[in-house]
């Protein structure tokens, strides 16, 4: 086989092994990427959802990664704006000096990366490293940081007897960091066709050494639980090289493959709440919220369609990444933090509409604090009969980055050499899309004018598929059949992400193509449609599609503390994972 055809191989579908992905293709390299689950399923559908520099990392003098991911931040808002909207944050502040002699010493390596309970940043600080933020991103399109006082119009309502000011800051949020990822992938699947290169997605899929070889193995996709089970090789490789993009698993699938290797990955869990309580909606006025917990670590109160999203955690994680809940304790401490910053809220465990939590990929380090980890990445390479790499870090942010210096150094080692890169190439969806969210509703509209659809439908498409809704209504939707009466997507939309977004189970279409994970009024007789057209699809099989609804039900449930409306006949479940009632 000449070298041409051989396929790098990509260990890991989420946003850094599909962004690698992409990037080898734009170089002509053929790639196969694998892995065990769905694509996107695993710390990327976990995140907190913000496309930034990382305001904190400031005061651990990381510059470099800062600037980094404010030009990534300014290109994700230009390349993918269906996807990718800027987000107004403002940070409370109560006293003037406050956290300045901490941080002097932390920047001066003089303090450990403990939290600052009792010292909480002040006006001077924040200030400071909001002008720091501004010089760094030299972004034009976004408005600079500005100093509010507490009360005034248009800003965040904020406890006055805990604060003086609000320092606002631009930052940007990508509210589906899972339908990033599948365009990064889709991108990748179009510019595979563009330049005759091969090209191969397999989900559910898990791949296995065996000298200079590699077997690819099928797995269940319907028994997701427990310790991975292969069943027979279907596909035998012999890849130009293989990159393990695996994240949080990354020590994990060096084991399974078999390679030996030092340890790589010190995983720390961070969990976020979902609520819709319209007083926290309504303080927010439109903005995110950065605030310091009771223990002086970072919270974000997020606005996220009608819901608003807080968190998050940072916990030291052992174990299997794809266990990790969200615990009573971090819920309780995710909103003891929004009660105290905004007044008279009284936040509940009640208000809870779901919860996740997902592992930060960071790299291991015996001794420091979680919060002092570096989020920089890097690419390592080990001893194998097969160039072979693991992607260390990496935030959402600078995953195409990141993509970029891996596919140079991959190219490097087996003699090729940088042709092409992503950084001016849009996302599927984005061509003709507006940048800001009133502007994006508007073009809706017109598309729902222009079509004879509802409007609510095609604002629903419009933030799944961008500009392609053109082009799917183009081909004909009944706007009047959709799965459900409070899901406001059409079948013909619904079966149009089957085809097209390497759909396996129904958790896939509700949790990471349509989102409905987070529709509050889902129900379980709605996913028996979905399931339905999953059948007549040909995704499964009939006697699946009660077993999937009840699979996803139970998930939904057991993972997310997340209850469907009108579920008749559920069968209770009690595995102690907290609720969301
Ligand atoms: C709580 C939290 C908040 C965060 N907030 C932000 C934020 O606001 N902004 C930001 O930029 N970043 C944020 N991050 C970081 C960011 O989410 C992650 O760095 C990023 O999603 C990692 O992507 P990945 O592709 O490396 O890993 P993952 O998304 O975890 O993908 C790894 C994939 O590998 C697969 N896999 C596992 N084992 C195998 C195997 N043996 N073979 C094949 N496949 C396998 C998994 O199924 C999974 O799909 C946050 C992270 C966490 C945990």
């Amino acid at each position: 086989m000449r070298d041409r055809d051989r396929p790098v191989l990509i260990l890991g579908a989420g946003i850094n092994g599909a962004a690698l992905a992409r990037e080898l293709v734009l170089n002509g390299v053929a790639v196969c990427v694998v892995d065990v689950g769905d694509i996107s399923s695993g710390t990327t559908a976990c995140s907190t959802r913000l496309i930034h520099g990382g305001l904190r990392y400031l005061e651990y003098a990381e510059w470099g990664l800062v600037r980094e991911s404010l030009h990534e931040r300014t290109r994700w808002l230009r390349l993918a704006p269906h996807l990718v909207r800027p987000l107004r944050l403002f940070v409370p502040v109560g006293n003037r000096p406050g956290g300045l002699g901490r941080t002097a010493r932390r920047l001066l390596h003089m303090e450990g990366a403990r939290p600052a309970a009792g010292d909480p940043r002040g006006l001077w600080l924040v200030r400071a490293g909001l002008r720091l933020y501004d010089q760094f991103a030299r972004d034009p399109a976004l408005p600079r940081s500005t100093v509010h006082r507490v009360g005034d119009a248009g800003t965040p309502e904020v406890d006055p007897a805990r604060f003086r000011w609000l320092c606002s800051y631009s930052d940007a949020q990508a509210r589906f960091p899972e339908l990033l990822t599948v365009a990064l992938l889709e991108d990748a699947r179009q510019a595979a066709a563009e330049r005759g290169v091969a090209w191969q997605v397999l989900p559910y899929h898990a791949a296995r050494l065996h000298g200079a070889r590699v077997a690819v193995h099928r797995r269940d996709p319907f028994t997701t639980a427990g310790p991975v089970t292969i069943g027979p090789a279907v596909q035998d490789l012999e890849p130009l090289a293989i990159v393990n993009a695996t994240g949080a698993w990354v020590d994990r699938t060096l084991q399974h493959l078999p390679v030996d290797a030092r340890r790589l990955i010190g995983g720390t869990k961070g969990s976020h709440l979902l609520t819709f309580h319209p007083g926290l909606r309504r303080a927010l006025a439109g903005a995110g919220l950065y605030v310091e917990a009771a223990d002086g670590r970072p919270v974000f109160l997020l606005p996220l369609g009608d819901a608003t999203l807080v968190g998050t955690t940072d916990l030291p994680f052992e174990g299997d990444p794809a266990e990790a809940r969200a615990s009573e304790e971090e819920l309780d401490y995710l909103l003891s933090a929004a009660n105290a910053t905004c007044p008279g809220l009284r936040l509940s465990r009640d208000d809870i509409a779901l919860h996740y939590c997902g592992v930060r990929p960071l790299p291991y380090s015996p001794a420091r604090a979680t919060a002092g980890i570096t989020r920089r990445h890097w690419l390592e390479e080990h001893a194998a009969a097969r160039p072979l790499f693991s992607l260390v870090g990496g935030k959402l942010t600078t995953c195409r980055a990141l993509a970029e210096q891996a596919t140079r150094a991959v190219l490097d080692r087996v003699g090729l050499t940088v042709r092409d890169n992503s950084r001016e190439r849009p996302l599927p969806g984005a061509a003709g899309w507006p940048q800001g969210e009133v502007e994006a509703e508007g073009q809706a509209a017109r598309l729902a004018a222009q079509f004879g659809v509802p409007r609510r439908q095609a604002q629903q498409m419009a933030l799944l598929a961008g500009s392609r809704v053109a082009d799917i209504l183009a081909a004909g939707v009944d706007p009047r059949c959709s799965p459900g009466p409070e899901l406001p997507l059409p079948s013909d939309f619904v079966r149009w992400v089957i085809r097209s977004q390497w759909v396996t189970t129904l958790g896939d279409l509700v949790e990471r193509r349509l989102m409905l994970l987070y529709e509050p009024e889902l129900s379980a007789a709605a996913l028996h449609a979905l399931a339905e057209l999953m059948r007549q699809e040909g995704v499964l099989a009939a006697e699946q599609v009660p077993l999937q609804v009840a699979a996803c039900r139970d998930r939904l449930r057991n993972r997310f503390g997340k209850e469907l409306t009108a579920a008749a006949g559920d069968s209770p479940v009690t595995d102690g994972a907290p609720r969301a009632t």
